[in-house]
């Protein structure tokens, strides 16, 4: 019996249609950001200006703005309340960089309302990092050694990733829908760029879908391994 998971052309069946679905939304994402950084937003305002009046009237006021490299590298840190910006975020005024910073600042909300998906997501984090190397090494351990209870704990690993990235989901939709509703109730969009930054958001969603089904993909392909349906004799 031979087992070589990269070579094995089931592997390619199981994941190459979600690797296409990612390569997909990277485009989008991409396209839409290039086409709704050139937009200007209706109060000229920069990222990082509408940042400075949003965080105060929310209650975030004790969240820490920096720059980040990279573009679309833009996130929010919840272990030390900050919120990085990238440079064509924070100094555009445009109707995507809007978009990026609201949808940042829908995630200090969920943090300083204790969002339970959040949480959640958070306190998976140091056993995802663990299992990302681990359960590869313990699938083909287990494999090789024909030690059937040693590869399903593999599998368990990657089942791990696929509970992290479905709990992904409801953190960046619900950030989305935050992120929408501050351009609103801040009169920083409206009718044609409300469109236009759900557009940009919508895009960068797409992205967390493809992230979930790659993690699924990858877990079906070794239980069907393990189950036995492919064994070859070679
Ligand atoms: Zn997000």
């Amino acid at each position: 019996m031979f087992f070589q998971p990269y070579f094995d052309p089931m592997y390619l069946l199981f994941v190459l249609p979600s690797l296409l679905l990612a390569l997909y939304a990277q485009m989008k994402v991409r396209s839409a950001y290039a086409r709704y950084t050139r937009v200007p937003n209706r109060r000229g305002l920069t990222g990082l200006d509408a940042a400075r009046m949003v965080l105060g009237p929310v209650g975030l006021g004790h969240v820490q703005i920096e720059g980040t490299p990279g573009e679309l590298t833009d996130h929010y840190d919840p272990r030390t309340k900050t919120l990085r910006l990238s440079q064509g975020v924070a100094y555009g005024r445009s109707v995507a960089a809007l978009a990026i910073v609201m949808h940042e600042i829908g995630h200090a909300l969920q943090d300083a309302q204790g969002y339970a998906p959040l949480k959640l997501r958070g306190s998976l984090v140091p056993a995802i990092i663990v299992s990302s190397w681990v359960a590869p090494v313990m699938f083909m351990v287990g494999w090789l050694l024909g030690q059937p209870s040693i590869a399903w704990l593999g599998v368990a690993g990657f089942a791990a990733a696929a509970v992290f990235s479905l709990v992904t989901l409801p953190v960046e939709f619900n950030a989305s829908n935050r992120g929408l509703q501050l351009l609103q109730s801040f009169r920083l969009a409206d009718g044609e760029d409300l469109h236009q930054a759900k557009e940009v958001l919508d895009a960068a969603a797409l992205t967390y879908v493809a992230a979930l089904a790659q993690t699924l993909s990858t877990l079906l392909y070794y239980v069907f391994l393990l189950t036995g349906f492919s064994r070859r004799d070679s």
